[in-house]
């Protein structure tokens, strides 16, 4: 790979890396929506009308899933964090193929 080819990737590494820290609301997990029963016996949620959506985010701890609940006033925020994981997803993606090439090359350490 050439001079000029390599300074663009460590270049547009440069870029991604910058890009990373614009996204602060990120919230990593996924979206959960929820219907329940509950314990009133007579309630119509045991004839098939649940109760919900309510909102969680699950998370992944240690290993294990656990979900977040997420109130309704918050469900709009909770959705843009979750867009915004997506796109910090897409840039360590990008990162790591601009890593792979420049491993190949041999100037994979940080610059
Ligand atoms: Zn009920």
């Amino acid at each position: 790979m050439s001079n000029i080819n390599l300074e663009k990737l460590l270049e547009k590494r440069k870029q991604l890396l910058s890009e990373l820290s614009q996204h602060p609301a990120l919230l990593h997990g996924t979206w959960v929506e929820r219907y329940n029963v509950c314990s009133r016996p007579n309630c119509k949620c045991h004839r098939g009308e649940k109760h919900g959506p309510s909102y969680h985010i699950a998370v992944m701890e240690d290993g294990k899933q656990r979900q977040h609940y997420i109130r309704l006033a918050n469900k709009d925020l909770a959705l843009a964090g979750l867009k915004q994981n997506e796109t910090v997803e897409n840039i360590l993606y990008e990162i790591t193929k601009i890593n792979l090439e420049l491993m190949k090359e041999g100037i994979y350490e940080d610059k």
